[in-house]
């Protein structure tokens, strides 16, 4: 197996020094532009950027970083391409097997067949949005490209998974994948009365590709786009050898690879990840739907020391808090005891219009010309952002003082005013003991 630190310093070759040998580029602004090296084209609509390491063609749409570039061109694997770029950069090939037991060995091939599998699959997923002659893949375009841009979507590796969950499979067997392999990744299921019967797990679904610090696909989260009421909105691989769900930070490989950036931006989920990446925000990160956990903390760490938290603003009836809040007071208080500086931006709360109802419900003797006629509610990072000054201007306060004038503002009765001041001691008392 390639070391870490060979696969480290591949990544971090300039990737114009890695398209070299396949695309002449010319400087145009802040990019690189030249002939698409993956058809023939008189004018050129193959882009460069240096700054994100990334790159797209606006003809064809093939885009990503250098590995994912060479391994497109040259038809080869992860491992393949790395070694390639390596020895065309005199960048030393250190193999890891070297000092490993028999056994160490035998899980590390194993785990690069699992990983080489889902590099078919994404494949497969990433053609089947592209195929331009179906009405199914427009449909799946039209969702995909009506919430992030196209060129946003290839270089992110941004896929569909049919409806027929036959054509699959059928890929796979093509591909010569060994469908274990497949199972064991949870992209295939066994049927639970008929073993002998396989079908596909990710069906007419726009699949997002989850990725490990180093870039490669490790997993895939599904959001449903069919009619069916029943379908789980979005479904996810299951834990495998080389995918836990709670080690995992979604944005990682493009967060590692942030080199100017003061702090780390944590939000709620994955398509909050996407939005601020699309807003030039590559230092941002989430969890996959859980609390942040000791492991992830500290695989932040190598990276980061600061930490900003932009949750969704939320309310919940009745509560002090909605969920999002509640969330980053956890996360928060061990991300300070791990050691991070902590800040907390907030977003404002969406304006909802109060129905006929509840305004006859405030207003029993008729709604007065100049009454209030509108709730604050819910609004995600994702949908509230919708460029980067958004993002500026939102207030940023230090953690605590955050905490507390936010459950003294929101505090309507004298009890909920005390409630705050002792869970903002408790809070206080459990950051110290935590540091000391
Ligand atoms: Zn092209």
């Amino acid at each position: 197996m390639i070391s870490e630190k060979t696969i480290q310093a591949v990544r971090d070759l300039d990737i114009a020094v890695v398209l070299k040998p396949y695309v002449n580029l010319t400087a145009r602004g802040s990019s690189l532009v030249g002939l698409c090296p993956f058809h023939s084209e008189k004018s050129p609509s193959f882009s460069v950027s240096p700054r994100k390491n990334l790159c797209y063609c606006f003809s064809c749409h093939r885009g990503g970083d250098g590995i994912a570039f060479v391994m497109e061109k040259e038809n080869c694997t992860f491992e393949e391409a790395v070694e390639r770029i390596a020895r065309d950069n005199n960048i030393p090939l250190d193999f890891t097997n070297r000092q490993m037991s028999d056994k160490e060995i035998e899980d590390a091939k194993h785990r690069e067949s699992l990983m080489a599998a889902l590099d078919v699959a994404q494949k497969f997923f990433y053609d089947s949005l592209r195929i331009t002659f179906s009405d199914e893949a427009r449909n799946a375009q039209a969702y995909a490209y009506g919430r992030w841009p196209e060129e946003f979507c290839s270089t992110f590796g941004v896929g569909y998974a049919p409806k027929d969950g036959r054509a699959f499979m059928e890929y796979c067997k093509r591909k010569a994948v060994d469908t274990d392999l497949l199972i064991e990744l949870g992209l295939l299921k066994r049927d639970k009365e008929d073993k002998e019967k396989i079908y596909t797990a990710f069906r007419e679904r726009v699949i997002i590709p989850i990725r490990n610090r180093w870039g490669r696909v490790i997993a895939f989260t599904g959001r449903y786009i069919g009619t069916n009421d029943k379908a789980a909105k979005y479904i996810n691989s299951d834990n495998s050898e080389i995918y836990t769900k709670g080690d995992t930070i979604f944005g990682i490989d493009r967060a590692s690879r942030v080199r100017d950036a003061a702090n780390v931006i944590i939000v709620e989920g994955a398509p909050d990840v996407m939005r601020f990446n699309i807003l030039g925000y590559d230092n941002t990160v989430a969890t996959l739907g859980t609390s942040w956990t000791d492991h992830q903390f500290e695989q932040l760490k190598k990276y980061y020391q600061a930490i900003t938290f932009v949750p969704d603003s939320d309310v919940k009836e009745g509560e002090l808090f909605g969920p999002g809040f509640i969330a980053v007071i956890k996360n928060g208080a061990e991300a300070i005891r791990k050691g991070f500086d902590v800040t907390v931006r907030e977003i404002p709360f969406a304006e909802v219009e109060l129905t006929d109802e509840e305004l006859k419900e405030l207003y029993p003797d008729g709604v007065p010309d100049d009454a209030v006629k509108i709730k604050p509610g819910k609004n995600d990072a994702d949908s509230y952002l919708k460029t980067a000054v958004d993002f500026t201007s939102l207030s940023e306060k230090y953690f605590i003082v955050w905490l507390a004038e936010k459950r003294f503002f929101e505090a309507d009765s004298i009890q909920k005013e005390r409630n705050a001041v002792s869970e903002i001691a408790d809070l206080l008392r459990y950051v110290k003991d935590s540091l000391t």
